[in-house]
């Protein structure tokens, strides 16, 4: 049985103070002895990883994800970070290829097949995102192109590597826009990236890895979308800086 996950990506929002005040809400919203069957992960910034993990660490099914890493494990790299020092915080996961790292930071399919390798080599699960821009969706090119991230960021991995994986797609034209996929179009392109992984890993591998969606994920069109049957869960932007929009994003999981 796969993983059902609900991930919160807090993007550059809430200074230290704020994201304790975030993560005690949900806690206490969520109830803080979660035993609920889906996975919450929280994904707050760098500078309060720490903080926000030693609220959660005694609640087994929450975990806490970065939003990046280096591709190097150390380094003359001032101002990077990289995987290992997020993995000894007892960090299991890192977000990487998300749109925005690509498109602001310039981060192309070569440098994130890096970051995976540094995120698996240092016990970090990769949430790799995928997902196209509005032009490719017009065209009909958005399965060529998720494809073709999905092929070059992730399947030079191993079978064994790639067990450790969560796929995102979040389409490009509905981050932070309010508009989002339609059910219909998330569950099509979730089957279609399973249908790849499988013709890479096999079957076994394409059933067990999680495929959340992200892109305007909201308490009102949660429920329809996670009832998709290839839709794992999601990666939420917005409605994760309030802690009853995400304590309902989770319970729409159930
Ligand atoms: P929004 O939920 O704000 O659209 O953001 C989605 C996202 O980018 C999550 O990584």
């Amino acid at each position: 049985m796969r993983a059902r996950i609900v991930a919160g990506n807090w993007k550059m929002n809430t200074v230290p103070s704020e994201g304790v005040g975030l993560v005690v809400e949900i806690l206490e919203k969520l109830d803080s002895k979660y035993t609920g069957d889906t996975r919450v992960i929280l994904s707050p910034p760098f500078t309060h990883l720490i903080d926000v993990i030693d609220h959660v660490w005694e609640v087994p099914q929450i975990s806490v994800a970065a939003q990046n890493c280096h591709h190097e494990d150390n380094g003359a790299y001032t101002g990077e970070i990289s995987a290992g020092m997020i993995s000894d915080l007892n960090i299991d996961a890192v977000i990487l290829g998300h749109s925005e790292r690509r498109q602001y930071f310039g981060e192309d399919d070569a440098l994130l097949a890096k970051k995976v390798n540094a995120a698996i080599r240092n016990s970090l699960m990769p949430i790799f995102c995928v997902g196209e821009v509005l032009e490719d969706r017009k065209a009909n090119k958005h399965n060529e192109v998720v494809t073709s991230q999905l092929t070059q960021g992730l399947f030079h991995l191993s079978s064994e590597e790639f067990k450790n994986v969560i796929i995102a797609y979040e389409p490009v034209w509905a981050i932070g826009t309010g508009e989002t996929a339609s059910p219909q179009q998330a569950q099509d392109m979730h089957k279609s990236i399973r249908a790849h992984v499988a013709s890479k890993y096999g079957e076994d591998a394409a059933n067990n890895v999680s495929i959340l969606y992200g892109g305007s994920v909201k308490p009102n069109n949660a429920s329809e979308i996670f009832s998709q049957p290839d839709v794992d869960g999601g990666l939420i932007g917005g409605a994760s800086l309030n802690a009853d929009d995400f304590v309902s994003i989770v319970h729409a999981m159930a």
